[in-house]
């Protein structure tokens, strides 16, 4: 694939031009945020953005509406602006649930370990920001990521190329810069290529050295909403903000209950359990359901939108499937996994590739099966 221009990620020195004011994304490698960082991200919203912070599918926020000068000084303040050089390309994804409940491996830490690592390299700082990387349990999660270390017992993984197993055995304690020299490699020879799926040859990008036949292993989406029993005997609450949307207030509300994880469902996971009566005063779902219903920003946030889709699918209902409702065909934030494909049209909507009116749509996504 032959591309002229970089790829346009946002970041904070980056940011995106969107129609109610620039858009910043903030990087939360692993989506582990601290207390005290929620409680910065809350403060940073309603100095600088637009007064919420939007999780987004690669468990990441971003702040809408920032035009105040200040707010990069206020991120490497709370530690959650490491490098000023590579602060688009810290893009890691970890399974979730990983040391709370299931998986073969305990991942915790390697993706902040990996960040430390990234950022001291310079030349990993040419990486297109699309680049993302993974730490997965075991579970498949997170496996679909450029470079993925996938558990396969508690203390090795294999090495994922673009969610295929290269046959490459990797030590738990070595996965870091087993990713990382896989990053190397790419961000050298990958020509216009902003993803390894885009690569002809990717097993090129691997050292020498012996490999296993690759194998094929089942993956699957473990619940990060509502009670989820810890492995330990305690329990952990995840809450699914309506669209990935959370207000300071809300923030600051989830900060009370401690350290927290941003998932790649737009939902927030309390390792630490929380009580779920104060979260719901707060206006905090741990409905599973709430979580399945998403939405990009839409009208009037984007001027490519042709509705404001998030009133149209506020009275939708995700049933079982997952529902991803885009204001144009672009389809920002889809899920990876399987879900019903909701595009806004000229006077309506086309559920699954069938159009329907807008006053038809929820009708039409209430309608089980293929469309
Ligand atoms: S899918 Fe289209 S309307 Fe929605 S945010 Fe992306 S570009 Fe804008």
């Amino acid at each position: 694939m032959s591309r002229v221009r970089a790829d346009a990620c946002p970041g904070v020195f980056a940011p995106h031009d969107a129609a109610d004011g620039p858009l910043a994304r903030v990087r939360l490698p692993g989506g582990a945020v601290t207390a005290d960082r929620l409680r910065a991200l809350a403060s940073c919203a309603e100095e600088f953005g637009d007064g919420d912070v939007h999780l987004t599918s690669r468990a990441n926020v971003q702040l809408r509406g920032v035009r105040r000068p200040g707010l990069a000084a206020r991120l490497a303040e709370a530690g959650l602006l490491p490098s000023l050089s590579h602060e688009r390309v810290r893009n890691v994804l970890a399974s979730p649930l990983s040391g709370v409940r299931g998986g073969l491996a305990d991942v915790r830490g390697l993706a902040a370990t990996l960040d430390r690592e990234l950022c001291a390299r310079p030349e990993l700082a040419q990486l297109p920001g699309r680049f993302l990387f993974g730490f997965d349990d075991g579970r498949g999660d997170v496996a679909g990521t450029d470079v993925c270390w996938r558990a396969v017992s508690s203390s090795t993984g294999v090495v994922l190329l673009a969610g295929v197993d290269s046959g490459w055995l990797v030590p738990r304690d070595e996965a870091v810069s087993a990713l990382l020299t896989v990053a190397e490699t790419f961000a050298r020879d990958r020509g216009t290529a902003w993803r390894i799926g885009e690569l002809p040859d990717r097993l090129a990008l691997l050292p020498d050295g012996p490999r296993q036949p690759p194998q094929e292993r089942p993956s699957r989406i473990d619940e990060t909403v509502g009670r989820i029993p810890r492995d330990d005997g305690g329990e952990a609450i995840g809450v699914a903000p309506r669209f990935g949307r959370l207000t300071a207030a809300q923030l600051r509300t989830l900060a009370e209950f401690g350290d927290a994880v941003v998932t790649p469902w737009r939902s927030v996971l309390l390792p630490g359990g929380a009580d779920v009566a104060r979260l719901h005063a707060a206006g905090l779902s741990a409905d599973p359901a709430t979580a399945k219903l998403t939405a990009c920003i839409g009208a009037p946030g984007c001027a490519k939108s042709l509705a404001d889709i998030r009133a149209d699918a506020a009275p939708l209902v995700a049933d079982g499937m997952r529902v991803h409702v885009s204001g144009c065909a672009r389809r920002c934030g889809r899920p990876s996994e399987a879900h019903r494909d909701v595009v806004a049209e000229p006077g309506g909507y086309r559920v699954d590739g069938r159009w329907t009116p807008a006053s038809g749509l929820a009708d039409a996504v209430a309608r089980k099966g293929p469309s």
